[in-house]
């Protein structure tokens, strides 16, 4: 099936409040805009460099999430335009995107990435770390980005139930610490994989890459 066939067949499954994030890593730019010529218009990648080269030459109206772990060291190359940050880990990283939204008189949208996985190569806050971060007294002096919710992948196994928690889990913080306040909407949960399992847990934004551009080398 081509690019556009596999996203219309996703988009024509998703309920109609779940945005979606057409995941673009290592995908070039005719592929994207296969996809961008479909009617998308929010892609996500994971490698910054990567991103800002493909927002320089691709069209304007695209929105571009950063979905991986950022290097502080280079957020200075996205904050002139990145729409979402789906990976905050800590407040240093808040901190750097702050600094560098002000620079460009932005406010910078920005999820904290929640470690719900098994697997401990994959980044995250716990609980405690999140509320650290959460507090009024410390976002107060953070004017140029905005929390607009959580993000966290799930452990990459077969076992749908393990999944399903882990999921359930992440809904149960963002009821409990995100959910009413200001400008926060966003529960960033779900891939290819497990995103039906996703939305099922309360997710409002899916992350799709390989069923909407095949496999990645
Ligand atoms: C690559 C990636 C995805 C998409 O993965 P697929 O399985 O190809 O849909 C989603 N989220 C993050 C954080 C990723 O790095």
């Amino acid at each position: 099936m081509s690019i556009r066939e596999n996203l219309e067949k996703i988009k024509t499954s998703l309920p109609p409040n779940i945005a979606l994030v057409a995941v673009s890593k290592t995908k070039s730019e005719a592929e994207i805009m296969e996809a961008y010529q479909a009617g998308q218009r929010i892609f996500g990648e994971n490698k910054i460099q990567e991103m800002a080269l493909k927002w320089e030459t691709l069209p304007k109206d695209i929105h571009w999430h950063m979905i991986g772990h950022v290097q502080r060291n280079k957020v200075k190359y996205m904050a002139e335009f990145v729409s979402l940050v789906h990976g905050v880990d800590s407040l240093r990283l808040l901190r750097e995107i702050d600094k560098r939204a002000a620079q460009h008189r932005r406010v910078i949208d920005c999820l904290l990435q929640v470690h719900i996985a098994r697997e401990s190569t994959k980044f995250g806050l716990d609980e405690t770390e999140l509320k650290e971060i959460l507090r009024e007294d410390v976002l107060s002096d953070l004017p140029n980005i905005r929390i607009r919710g959580l993000m966290g992948m799930a452990t990459f196994t077969d076992n749908a139930e393990l999944v399903r928690t882990e999921f359930r889990y992440l809904k149960s913080l963002y009821e409990k610490l995100v959910c009413g306040r200001k400008d926060a909407d966003i529960l960033s949960m779900g891939m290819s994989g497990d995103f039906r399992l996703a939305i099922e847990e309360g997710s409002t934004m899916v992350r799709i890459g390989s069923s909407i551009f095949g496999p990645r080398n």
